[in-house]
């Protein structure tokens, strides 16, 4: 969380409660949130407010959204040297992160300066296809 805090000061971010609390919120959850769950962890934030802090985290490179084509983006924080891909299940909703990435690959494929890209998954769990 303080180097969160210290990317934000690099950026030339102030920090305010609301960041503070939004940070803290995706920072501890294990799967990308939608703004309204974020709204809900934040314990009564304002939608506006984390709506705007959300997408302006998102400008500044500090987020990333996963989009499943269920007209809810849902955002989650990149770390230094490692973002996040999912799976999603479209049976119970569960969603799990994929530790692969295939940047690399394309980079070299394309000669490409690649600079975003995104690789969702959505499938049926292996509960659910019991
Ligand atoms: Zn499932
Ligand atoms: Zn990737």
């Amino acid at each position: 969380m303080e180097k969160l805090l210290s990317r934000i000061k690099e950026l030339g971010l102030k920090i305010t409660v609301p960041r503070r609390q939004i940070l803290n919120v995706l920072n501890e959850s294990n799967k990308p949130l939608t703004i309204s769950e974020i709204v809900n962890k934040c314990g009564g934030a304002d939608f506006t407010t984390v709506f705007r802090t959300v997408k302006l985290f998102s400008s500044k490179g500090l987020l990333q959204s996963t989009n499943f084509n269920d007209k809810q983006l849902r955002y989650s924080l990149i770390k230094k040297d490692n973002h996040p891909h999912h799976i999603l299940c479209k049976n119970c909703g569960k969603i799990e992160e994929l530790e692969i990435c295939i940047i690399d690959k394309v980079r070299k494929l394309t000669d490409y300066r690649i600079v975003d890209h995104s690789m969702e998954f959505i499938g049926i769990c292996p509960e659910c296809k019991k």
